[in-house]
């Protein structure tokens, strides 16, 4: 029986692996993949964690990862297959073993939300991509599209302005949703044309490859097609919390309800990072998630109160 089972190992959950074990809980981290921090290892730069000024999203996670490991806390490679809650057990299934806790921790983060239009699942690893500083290799000295007006589009079509020949943003609206100074960055690159007011409608390929993409002009009602041979699709996240609805409240947009304190509808249930409600999704407040997650983690598991 372990006191704490926390289900992901991006920045939330190895912080809060790292607080449970120096309270010294019984706790177990289990992570999807085999590679911890989530999120971040796709991210080229993390320009605004304190201390660690464009620090390489990879490095910062592996960092994370080996401060855990210092300390001894025990992680699985699993994917969680069910989460029930048993009243004062909570048990957590996997494909090999059934697992029991006293409490559960998610910090399961999120995913990148696909477009859903006509040609972006066929081309999808043909040229559609979801990680800039995964693929954007691949197009050195081509023509890329990166649709998106977050900070994750804009991060984007910085690294590809480094390397691409040519990168056009395309925006739903005239005003970018991305921090001011990666928008001051970006407008320094004489290589990137900005799309404003298009919606895209569907990926174009040839011989197997993408070729284009089609978009569409909100004020004009016209289309065109934008030859280019990498879509890099940024069009936000999506919270990793399909079956918890049936454990606690989650609010419209799918995340679970919870405060700073962490604590969710369900007794001994608690959420921390991306996963939770909450105003910034960064990696600051996720580590913050998830040192306050445990301090309400202790609390529950000394008084059983809610
Ligand atoms: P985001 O901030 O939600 O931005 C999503 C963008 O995609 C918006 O510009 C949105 O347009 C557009 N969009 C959404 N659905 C669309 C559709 N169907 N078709 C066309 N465009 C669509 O998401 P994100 O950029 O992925 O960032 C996720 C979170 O991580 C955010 O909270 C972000 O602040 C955070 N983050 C922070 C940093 C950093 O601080 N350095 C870096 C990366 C991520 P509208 O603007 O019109 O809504």
């Amino acid at each position: 029986m372990y006191d704490l089972i926390i289900i992901g190992s991006g920045p939330a959950g190895l912080t809060a692996g790292i607080y449970a074990e120096r309270a010294g809980l019984k706790a177990l981290v289990i992570e999807r993949n085999f590679m911890s921090g989530g999120q971040i290892i796709d991210t080229y730069e993390v320009d605004n964690y304190p201390g660690l000024m464009g620090i390489n999203g990879f490095d910062l996670a592996q960092k994370m990862r080996e401060h855990a490991d210092q300390l001894g806390v025990e992680f699985k490679t699993a994917e969680v297959q069910s989460v029930e809650d048993l009243g004062e057990t909570k048990k957590v299934k996997t494909p090999e073993e059934t697992l029991l806790s006293k409490a559960v921790l998610f910090a399961t983060g999120a995913h990148h939300r696909s477009l859903g239009i006509p040609g972006e699942a066929e081309y999808a690893g043909k040229g559609v991509s979801y990680c800039a500083t995964c693929d954007g290799a691949f197009y050195k000295n081509k023509d890329v599209a990166v649709i998106g007006g977050g900070n994750v589009a804009i991060e984007d079509a910085i690294f590809l302005a480094r390397t691409c020949q040519k990168v056009y943003v395309v925006h739903r609206r005239d005003q970018l949703r991305a921090q001011k100074a990666l928008q001051d960055k970006l407008f320094e690159f004489d290589n990137v044309e900005m799309v404003w007011h298009h919606t895209p409608v569907e990926v174009v390929g040839k011989d197997g490859k993408t070729s284009g993409l089609l978009v569409h002009d909100k004020l004009t009602d016209a289309e065109k097609t934008i030859d280019v041979s990498g879509v890099f699709v940024a069009v936000g996240i999506v919270p990793n919390t399909k079956g918890y609805e049936q454990i606690c409240a989650l609010d419209n947009n799918g995340y679970i309800v919870a405060g700073e304190d962490c604590r969710t509808s369900a007794p001994g249930f608690f959420a921390a990072g991306d996963v939770r409600t909450k105003e910034v999704r960064q990696v600051a407040t996720a580590v913050g998630d998830g040192a306050n997650a445990v301090a309400s983690v202790e609390r529950y598991l000394n008084t059983q109160e809610w």
